[in-house]
């Protein structure tokens, strides 16, 4: 595992990102210019932590979760993600080059291991999993196909 330290300069507020729709239509985390991949976009080390997960919580750990992640709050699950949510450098990055205008996902059951909310998912990539219920339900080779934190690791293992 890296450091963050080249997370220290990027505090979240400036993240190259703004957030899209409303509350009908649902919110979208959108790219404000060209991120190259394995950049940095958020430093989650000062998140708020909380027992209670929720459908705007990141489950960081067994019984821990965080929550208030600024524009990351809207971040949406993507079956086909572009970012990754690293629960151990407490940072959010880029995975591939994303393009000024798209917008971000994560792959959900990388942190949850129970959603609070499943739902189904309808991105329509070649990829999909349909039902996003977390980590618990998905086959070992679907979950190893991603980039998963090593609470879920672990979780998967002794399950
Ligand atoms: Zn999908």
């Amino acid at each position: 595992m890296h450091t963050s330290d080249a997370a220290t300069a990027l505090a979240t507020p400036q993240a190259p990102v703004r957030v899209d729709g409303d509350d009908d239509t649902g919110r979208r985390v959108i790219a404000t210019r060209d991120i190259a991949p394995g950049e940095v976009l958020a430093d989650l080390r000062e998140a708020h932590r909380t027992p209670v997960k929720s459908r705007f919580t990141v489950q960081i750990g067994p019984d821990a979760h965080i929550d208030g992640l600024w524009q990351f709050t809207f971040l949406n699950h993507s079956c086909d993600p572009s970012v990754h949510v690293d629960t151990t450098a407490m940072e959010i990055r880029a995975l591939r080059a994303i393009a000024a205008g798209e917008e971000l996902g994560y792959f959900y059951p990388s942190t949850e291991w129970m959603m609070a909310e499943p739902f189904d998912c309808h991105c329509g990539t070649p990829a999909c999993i349909g039902r996003v219920t977390g980590a618990k339900e998905l086959p070992p080779q679907v979950l190893g196909r991603y980039v998963v934190n090593r609470h879920i690791a672990e979780m998967k293992a002794s399950a």
